[in-house]
């Protein structure tokens, strides 16, 4: 059994509100959300950031980011915005070391970011 939490949830060992599956990615709720809408979208495969991407992911990396868009029409946010972010390493607060890509929205962000 894999000891990475991401991969359990791919493997369906721990329980999760899916909201998009295809080959490659899956998209779930957030368990802490951050935003009224706070959905996490993932490689089905275990990649541990986007520091560790490399030149065969192109096509993954590329259809994460189209599921994020897919996910933000599901919710509704296209027209008010949306923010998507995906933190690496210790600098950013990254805590899951499997890549994952936040879509947050229904509310107002400030950027900077904090
Ligand atoms: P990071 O801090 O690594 O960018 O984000 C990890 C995210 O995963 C956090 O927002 C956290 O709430 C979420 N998370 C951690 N464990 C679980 C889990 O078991 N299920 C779900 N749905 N989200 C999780
Ligand atoms: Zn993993």
């Amino acid at each position: 059994m894999s000891d990475c939490i991401f991969c359990r949830i791919v493997e369906g060992d721990i329980p999760s509100t899916m909201v998009h599956e295809d080959d490659e990615s899956l998209a779930f709720e957030d368990l802490n959300p951050q935003a009224p809408v706070h959905v996490l979208v993932i490689p089905k495969r275990h990649i541990v950031s986007l520091a560790d991407a490399q030149e065969a992911d192109l096509s993954l990396l590329g259809r994460l980011m189209l599921t994020c868009s897919h996910v933000a029409k599901q919710k509704g946010l296209d027209e008010s915005g949306y923010r998507v972010v995906t933190n690496i390493g210790r600098n950013a607060g990254q805590t899951v070391f499997h890549l994952h890509l936040h879509i947050l929205g229904g509310r107002g962000f400030q950027w900077p970011p904090g």
